[in-house]
């Protein structure tokens, strides 16, 4: 039996929150922005069996970035309250 392409590693991006009216924690203006969390993971037959890598990032509206969010933080993100700050997030 031959297992060639019937298991793999594939890369996935999840929406985790939207916020709409908030001041945009990367230019300041008034906008939206989403925040996404992006993992790997190793699928037997296109199954999902395990994840690992998990990193988030937003996306701004506004001012149309994309940055990586600090892995301090990862732990709030989880709570949909919790508004992403200037000091959350990570540039180069
Ligand atoms: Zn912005």
């Amino acid at each position: 039996m031959f297992f060639i392409g019937v298991f793999g590693i594939n890369q996935k991006s999840d929406l985790v929150c939207e916020k709409h009216g908030i001041i945009c924690p990367i230019c300041g203006a008034y906008g939206r922005y989403e925040v996404y969390k992006n993992y790997n993971y190793f699928h037997i037959f296109f199954i999902p069996t395990f994840r690992w890598g998990k990193s988030y990032f937003i996306k701004t509206y506004c001012c149309n970035n994309i940055k990586g969010i600090k892995d301090s933080s990862n732990g709030k993100l989880e709570n949909n309250d919790f508004n992403v700050s200037y000091y959350d997030i990570l540039f180069e």
